[in-house]
């Protein structure tokens, strides 16, 4: 991945690398000449009384401000053309790398981290890439050529580089070995406020619901600070630093003043000599001042560069010759060996334990359990959203490491337990499930799924927007819609997370059993809450912490699993109808 965004970049940029290397180094070296006109203005022109002489020079040192300044300009626009248009590669890079994440990669960057290495850490490359292809090219020819007619001109007067220089590197090494950690824990400071903002934006009707917004204020104020007190630390010891700084070159000032005076004074220096080497003793610290300053804004792009290159560097879940693959997935039964897994892979605690049962072609699997047991955990392992630690689960009769994801997910469709729907019409969400499907075959779908009969109902019918996350439907028609979409896979396998609990019973028994007479060769996961969701099921797991507590039919459980039994008369006494 590295390699291909840098060579990318590489040929998309290095016409605009070389011109803006170009125009700098034009840019300084007539910033170079200007003084020695000056010289020449002062002591053959002003000194001799050569009019002539002075609007020629004059005239000549205009033209080439000029010139510089149009170099200068030219600079500037190409370096900013370059720092952009790597920023936009990065971001565009890591945007498309992160979408073939698995889940726990995602997991361990976390969301707000991403977002971070996406904005900010792109920007500060971005900034020094702008300013170090000038600064980094200027600065050295500066120094070192203003160093040289500095010393042509006048020896005696150049020691006093030999006292200031190795001072102002000194100032500025201390600076820099204090600073530069500090932007490593500056980012990660603004990772943690991201994440605060993006959870609560995101979930900002959960927080008002709560009434937690204070709670969440607090929360951001305490990173908010923390960030504040980072920033504060590094940019503290910058004020130290500058004063400093400033004495040197003051100082280097007038220590040349006084030795230049008095060479003028015996008549060893022209005075217009003078004026040139001052200026070029300016540039010169100068040129230093800016070198530092960009050696702090490249150590902290050197931070965020490698958190980019963390994210760039993740290999992605599945190579390309196991994506294309081209197994196919013959049926639905689904099996699962002594499969264990947990989430961190250095917790002591197994999420999962020794979980072996098997469903044939077309059957209904019920899994019903506390909350936090397992269930989800359990089922995002069939399409390999997660990876299984030990143990083997075939599809099929196949083990599902050796078919490619492409067929697998192909052939397992699931509805998250947290389902999502995108901004866009509801036949754009729909279409997901399969690009090609006419409106025919979406509302074949959506019939099966109780979704039609609302979908008649809007006005718009497909065409109805939906708003960032179907905001405008109803619990239950978001969970009707994201079914449907499930269908659209024509799936061998349908995993439904939880994914009826807000319709009511009635309308979940006509989907079920839509989805028995319509698609009687899929096999269906159900998780569930409720008895009655799974009551009808070939096979019921109850999961306690990660294990299977007990396996069997309702009427089998009812009679020999304890904790089913009770789930069973909690529920048939609150809901008071349902008694079998
Ligand atoms: P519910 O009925 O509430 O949906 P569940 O049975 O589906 O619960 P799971 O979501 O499978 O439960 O979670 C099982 C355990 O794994 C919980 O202890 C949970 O804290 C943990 N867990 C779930 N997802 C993650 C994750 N992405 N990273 C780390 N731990 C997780
Ligand atoms: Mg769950």
């Amino acid at each position: 991945m590295i390699q291909r965004i840098s060579k990318t970049i590489r040929t998309k940029y290095t016409g605009v690398f070389f011109m803006s290397l170009f125009a700098t180094i034009a840019e300084t070296v007539l910033q170079l000449i200007i003084p020695l006109l000056m010289s020449n203005i002062i002591d053959l022109g002003i000194v001799s009384g050569n009019r002539q002489m002075i609007f020629q020079q004059g005239a000549l040192m205009i033209a080439l401000a000029l010139l510089s300044l149009g170099l200068g300009l030219a600079s500037a626009r190409f370096s900013a053309v370059l720092g952009n248009g790597v920023g936009t590669e990065l971001r565009d890079a890591q945007f498309r790398h992160i979408q073939h994440f698995s889940f726990a990669q995602i997991d361990r960057f976390s969301t707000g981290s991403l977002i971070t290495r996406m904005t900010s850490d792109v920007t500060a490359v971005q900034q020094a890439i702008t300013m170090g292809m000038r600064m980094l090219v200027r600065t050295p020819i500066m120094i070192i050529v203003a160093m040289f007619l500095a010393f042509s001109i006048s020896r005696e007067l150049s020691a006093v580089f030999f006292y200031s220089i190795p001072i102002l590197f000194a100032i500025i090494g201390v600076l820099l070995v204090l600073v530069a950690p500090r932007f490593t824990r500056l980012q990660k400071q603004i990772d943690k406020l991201n994440t605060a903002i993006q959870e609560n934006l995101s979930g900002i009707r959960v927080v008002k619901s709560f009434v937690r917004a204070d709670y969440e204020s607090e929360k951001f104020d305490e990173r908010n600070q923390k960030l504040w007190e980072v920033t504060e630390k590094a940019s503290a010891i910058m004020v130290i630093a500058m004063p400093l700084v400033q004495m040197v070159i003051f100082g280097s000032t007038i220590a040349i003043l006084w030795l230049g005076g008095h060479a003028v004074y015996r008549g060893a220096l022209p005075i217009g000599k003078l004026a040139t080497f001052l200026s070029y003793v300016n540039q010169i610290l100068f040129s230093v001042i800016m070198m530092s300053v960009m050696l702090i804004v490249v150590s902290r792009s050197a931070a965020s560069g490698k958190r980019i290159a963390e994210v760039l560097r993740e290999e992605e879940e599945f190579d390309e010759v196991q994506m294309h693959g081209d197994e196919v997935i013959s049926d639905g039964s689904l099996s699962f060996e002594e499969v264990s897994f947990r989430y961190h892979k250095d917790g002591h605690r197994n999420i999962l334990e020794d979980i072996s049962f098997r469903i044939h072609s077309g059957g209904t699997l019920g899994i019903i359990g506390r909350t936090g047991s397992g269930k989800s955990t359990l089922v995002q392992l069939i399409p390999r959203l997660y990876e299984v630690d030990t143990g083997t689960i075939r599809v099929g009769g196949k083990d599902i490491h050796s078919v490619s994801p492409v067929a697998l997910r192909d052939a397992v469709s699931m509805v998250l337990q947290k389902n999502t729907l995108f901004s866009g019409t509801i036949r754009e969400n729909l279409q997901w499930g399969n690009e090609k499907a006419d409106d025919a075959t979406l509302m074949r779908a959506a019939e099966m799924a109780g979704a039609a009969e609302f979908i008649r109902r809007f006005s718009e019918g497909l065409d109805t927007m939906l708003e960032q996350d179907g905001r405008n439907l109803s619990g239950g028609q978001r969970q009707r819609l994201t079914i449907t979409r499930a269908l659209l896979t024509e799936p061998k396998i349908l995993i439904l997370d939880d994914s009826t609990s807000a319709v009511d019973m009635a309308t979940e028994r006509n989907i079920q059993e839509a989805l028995e007479t319509s698609l009687p060769g899929m096999t269906k996961i159900i998780i569930a809450q409720r008895i009655s969701s799974v009551q009808n099921a070939d096979k019921i797991l109850v999961i306690e912490e990660g294990k299977i507590a007990c396996e069997g039919t309702h009427e089998e459980l009812i009679k020999t699993c304890d904790i089913y039994e009770s789930i069973y008369r909690s529920q048939t006494w609150e809901e008071g109808a349902n008694v079998s």
